[in-house]
Parts: C-alpha cells; sequence; structure tokens
C-alpha cells in the first residue's frame, strides 16, 4: 500500500515524540516481516492510565497476588520519550509498515464518513484537502477498525483464561501476537 500522508516527512514528527502508539497483533506482523525483528523488541505493555488514546484493548496481568493490573500494547519508547522507530532526522524508520493508528492521525472518520480531525488536534501543519487522500484514508480507517475489533476479541479471550492468574508479560505477548 502506498503512503496515506507523505507530508508528515518535513514537520519534525511532533505526533512521535509525544503519543504512546497503540498496537494490534495486525500491526506487530507488518512490523516482524518488514523488520525481521521478534515483538519483544518493539513492544510493551504500559499501564492503562498512562495510555490518553481512546480505542484502546485492555489486558489484565496478575500482580502475583490479589491484585489485577491493566495494560495496553503499545510500541516502545526511547529515554527522552520518542517513539523508537523514530529515526535521528525526524523521519520514520519504519514508514510503510508503520502502525495504523500513526497512518490515520491526525484525522478520524466521522458518523457520516467524512474526515476530520482529531479531538485535541495539536498537528503543526495546515493540511490541503488534496494531501488527505480521502478515498485511500477510508481504506485505511476501515482497516484499523476490523483489525481493532479482532485484536479486542483476542484480548478478551486473553483476560477470560489467563488474565487473573498469570503475571507474565511475555505470555501474554506471545498469545496475542500468536503468529507474528
Ligand atoms: S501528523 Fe502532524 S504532527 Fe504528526 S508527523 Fe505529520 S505533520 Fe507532524
Ligand atoms: S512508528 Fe513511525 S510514525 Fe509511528 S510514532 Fe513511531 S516514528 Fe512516528
Amino acid at each position: 500500500m502506498s503512503d496515506v500522508f507523505e507530508p508528515c516527512a518535513s514537520c519534525g514528527a511532533k505526533c512521535c515524540i509525544n503519543y504512546r502508539v497503540v498496537l494490534t497483533d495486525f500491526d506487530v506482523k507488518r512490523i516482524v516481516k518488514s523488520e525481521s525483528i521478534a515483538p519483544e523488541v518493539f513492544c510493551e505493555l504500559v499501564r492503562e492510565e498512562e495510555v490518553k488514546h481512546e480505542e484502546k484493548a485492555v489486558i489484565f496481568l496478575s500482580d502475583g497476588k490479589d491484585k489485577i493490573n491493566s495494560y495496553v500494547l503499545c510500541l516502545k519508547r526511547r529515554r527522552n520519550g520518542h517513539c523508537v522507530f523514530l529515526g535521528k532526522e525526524g523521519k520514520c524508520l519504519l514508514y510503510g509498515a508503520r502502525p495504523t493508528v500513526c497512518r490515520c492521525y491526525p484525522f478520524e472518520v466521522g458518523e457520516k464518513g467524512e474526515l476530520t480531525k482529531v479531538k485535541n488536534y495539536s498537528c503543526p501543519r495546515e493540511w490541503k484537502e488534496e494531501e488527505m487522500g480521502t478515498g485511500e484514508y477510508l481504506e485505511v480507517w476501515k482497516r484499523r477498525e476490523k483489525e481493532t475489533d479482532e485484536f479486542a476479541k483476542k484480548v478478551r479471550e486473553w483476560n477470560a483464561k489467563y488474565g487473573r492468574k498469570e503475571r507474565r508479560w511475555g505470555k501474554a505477548l506471545e498469545f496475542l501476537c500468536e503468529g507474528c
């Protein structure tokens, strides 16, 4: 698939510096295939309260005693908070295999199928209609919804079977990204 928002290359990657990137197993699979690296190299489970993204599948893990903690599957960040795939010149090292959330930002699809800016829009760039590639964007958006739903099902299965007794995050990653 061709890239959706090529103009991002010139922005300084403000969204890649400021936000947590929420993943599905589909995103993980695409990155594994493109970069030939294992999921644990770039994935981490982040406490639910640290992830502001609205659509997030909440993964349970036991603390080994009587408490259940809630996490979200995200891309790792470096110590400075930047996405682990952000290159030195502010460009995405993944670009063609970047997660669907990155492909969609900073827009979403409204109730009538129209393209709108995300809530709390903080992108510094003024987008022109022709740059937004509306038809292709809608395809990516549909795929995102489908993949998000399927991943949420998998997470519910994990939570029901293991989330209240398993404490190893590697086991959750193995289960959720099986076949990646
Ligand atoms: S979406 Fe906006 S903030 Fe993010 S890289 Fe593109 S221009 Fe920059
Ligand atoms: S994967 Fe790429 S586009 Fe997404 S946050 Fe990281 S550097 Fe930015």
